[in-house]
This record gives structure tokens, C-alpha cells and sequence, in this order.
């Protein structure tokens, strides 16, 4: 049975998870919380791929006293060998009394086993407790697994009247300090950013993260003709690139400094095929994906359904004519798809709207 204290652990196991965001891929975030006689005797929360997952360090940090404790996951715990040994085993060899997980994992290593083998060993198992928080925390993961390509969240900069640039090409800066510094924190949060050779050619974009010990996530150009200027800082700084292209330039590499990865996707004429371009970045192990992208490169996702989340931060600025957020044109009202509002906050003096797709009828495979 399910009790108030679960709820408390649970949301604190969940807490823990949080802290892995933006590190663990291609694993999943995962807290866990021991408890014994409703006090805590061990916690933990996987950092990276390859680390111990978080049963292991809690049932490190606990010692003796995880015997006879609940075990509080925010994910099935694994039954499978990895890169580390299964979790399954560690709970039952340290004589957790009961379990309690968020979320079943629906990689098809686990998929329930996990769960069924702790039944099997006679340790309870409850599942679903907080399963849509933890469903939003691993939301990449799951998109991933299930879906085969990255959660895709796609950030715009406007003003208020829609405009992204001047008609001259000049965006820099519309939104404010405050705002930028929250673009920092998405990126941290991405395993990838994505733009496309528009943007990189009007901008010049560094697309790296500045935020002291975060990691540098991987740099995606969509680029039908990857043709980059010389010194373009997209493949200067940190952090691994990759090129999304049509087809394979051969050994020409269409003179790109450095040593990006070139994959070839295929596309139409010069269109890049961007279900496949994703379906290769999951292939990678890349969970969550962060476009920032022009107004062509943006059109094709919106059109193409891809897009899961947007992140808009509006200026209280009017900018007249100049370049909208995406390029397209309905041929009636009656075509435009409908977003809502998820979320709706101010940030410094901008507002940050985050919409998710209307899919009623459809809803994601997972929640
Ligand atoms: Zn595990």
C-alpha cells in the first residue's frame, strides 16, 4: 500500500534524479532513496554512463542498515549486465524489504523483468507511484527508447511581434541578459544542439555551453551543401561536431576545417531528411535535443510534426518588418496546428512561453 511518506521519498528520490540532467545519456536520469523505520539510511543518483547507477551508490551510502529497508527508484531497476552489473541483484543481495519505482523502464532489456524478478525473489514491488514526474524527467530517454529519436525542444528569441532578426540580418541581442542566461541552462540540459547552415552562415553561432563544469553537448549543422566559411565558430571550442547532410561529400569533406563527423541521411533534392537526421541521432544515444534553427530549418520541423516542446522568449520589443520565426505559408486558417501553453513565467523582462503540441487523440507513447 501506498502512504503519504512514500509520496515524500518518492518526490525526493525523484529530486536526486534531477541532479544527473543533461549527464546520463544515453542512460536515463535515475534517483533512489532508502529507508528504514521512516528514516533515511542511504541515497543516490546516477551521474554518467558507465558509473554506478543510483541502487548501488545508495545501497553503498546505507551499508547494513539497507536491510529490511524500502528501496524507493524513480526507474525499474535494470536486470541486465551493462556496462555495470544488474541492480536487481544488489537489492537482493542487500535484503531490501520492499520495493517502490516511479516508472516501469521500457527498454526492451528490462521492460517489467526487472520488476518480475524481485517478485520472484520475494521482495515486494510497487510501480507507478509519481509516474508522470518521472516520465517528464526522463522524457529524452523515453522518447528515445520508444520512439527512436531524441525528445526534440526547439528555443526561439522574438520580439514581440513575432521577429527574429531585422530585415539587415541583425538579432543580437533581442531578448535580455536574464534570457540568455536561461538559454545556457536549456543548452546545459541537451545532450545536442541543432541549427542549420543558415544560421550559421547569417549568425555564426558558438552553440557551446558557459556555465562552469557543464559539459559541452554535441554540435548538429543540418547542411544539404556543408560549405563552411573558414573559422566559423560553430566547429571552433569544445565538444564534438556533427554534420547532418544529404549525401556523403566523399573525401572533399566540402572543406570543413576540424574533424566533424559527417553523416549522410539521404533528403530529397537538397532537403535533408530530418526524421532520418533524428532517427541517427538517437542511433548516437543523444535523449534530448535543443534546435535552435532559423525560419527554414524551423518550418520543416513544425511541418514535419517533429517538434515536441517549443521555448519562446518574447521581448516586450517591437521590431516592424524583419525575419520571422518560420517560414511558411497555410493555405487556410483551417491548416494551422494548435499548441497550448505548458508553461508561462517572465524572465527578467521577458516572458518565456513553453507550448507542447496538441496531440489529442494521440498522446505520446509514454505517459
Ligand atoms: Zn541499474
Amino acid at each position: 500500500m501506498i502512504t503519504a511518506a512514500d509520496g515524500a521519498f518518492m518526490a525526493r528520490a525523484l529530486q536526486l534524479a534531477g541532479r544527473g540532467r543533461g549527464t546520463t545519456a544515453p542512460n536515463p536520469c535515475v534517483g533512489c532513496v532508502l529507508v528504514r523505520d521512516g528514516e533515511v539510511v542511504g541515497e543516490g543518483y546516477h551521474v554518467r554512463a558507465g558509473e554506478p547507477h543510483a541502487e548501488r551508490l545508495a545501497l553503498a551510502a546505507a551499508g547494513a542498515s539497507a536491510r529490511g529497508a524500502t528501496a524507493y527508484v524513480t526507474l525499474e531497476p535494470c536486470c541486465h549486465t551493462g556496462r555495470t552489473p544488474p541492480c536487481t541483484d544488489a537489492l537482493r543481495a542487500a535484503s531490501v524489504a520492499r520495493v517502490v519505482v516511479a516508472l516501469q523502464d521500457p527498454d526492451p532489456r528490462v521492460a517489467g523483468q526487472g520488476i518480475a524478478s524481485l517478485e520472484a525473489a520475494g521482495i515486494p514491488v510497487e510501480v507507478g507511484l509519481m509516474a508522470a514526474e518521472a516520465a517528464r524527467l526522463n522524457q529524452g530517454f523515453l522518447s528515445r527508447v520508444t520512439r527512436g529519436r531524441p525528445f526534440v525542444k526547439a528555443k526561439v528569441g522574438l520580439s514581440v511581434d513575432g521577429r527574429t532578426a531585422l530585415p539587415s540580418g541583425e538579432s543580437q541581442w533581442i531578448t535580455s541578459p536574464a534570457a540568455r542566461a536561461d538559454v545556457q541552462r536549456l543548452r546545459a540540459a541537451a545532450d545536442a544542439i541543432l541549427t542549420g547552415m543558415g544560421t550559421v552562415r547569417h549568425d555564426d553561432p558558438r552553440l557551446t555551453v558557459r556555465a562552469v563544469r557543464a559539459r559541452s553537448p554535441l554540435r548538429v549543422v543540418v547542411a544539404s551543401d556543408p560549405v563552411f566559411t573558414p573559422g566559423a565558430r560553430i566547429l571552433q571550442g569544445p565538444g564534438r561536431v556533427l554534420i547532418l547532410t544529404v549525401a556523403d561529400p566523399g573525401s572533399s569533406k566540402g572543406g570543413v576545417a576540424g574533424d566533424p563527423e559527417i553523416v549522410a541521411v539521404g533528403g530529397s533534392g537538397r532537403r535533408v531528411d530530418l526524421t532520418a537526421g533524428l532517427r541517427a541521432l538517437g542511433a548516437r544515444g543523444i535523449n534530448d535535443l535543443l534546435v535552435e534553427a532559423g525560419p527554414t530549418l524551423l518550418a520543416s520541423l513544425l511541418q514535419e510534426g517533429l517538434v515536441d516542446e517549443l521555448v519562446l522568449y518574447m521581448a516586450p520589443r517591437f521590431l516592424g518588418n524583419g525575419r520571422p520565426v518560420a517560414d511558411f505559408t497555410l493555405p487556410a486558417l483551417a491548416e494551422a496546428r494548435d499548441w497550448h501553453y505548458s508553461d508561462v513565467r517572465r524572465v527578467g523582462p521577458d516572458l518565456r512561453l513553453t507550448l507542447a503540441p496538441d496531440r489529442s487523440g494521440t498522446p505520446p507513447g509514454w505517459l
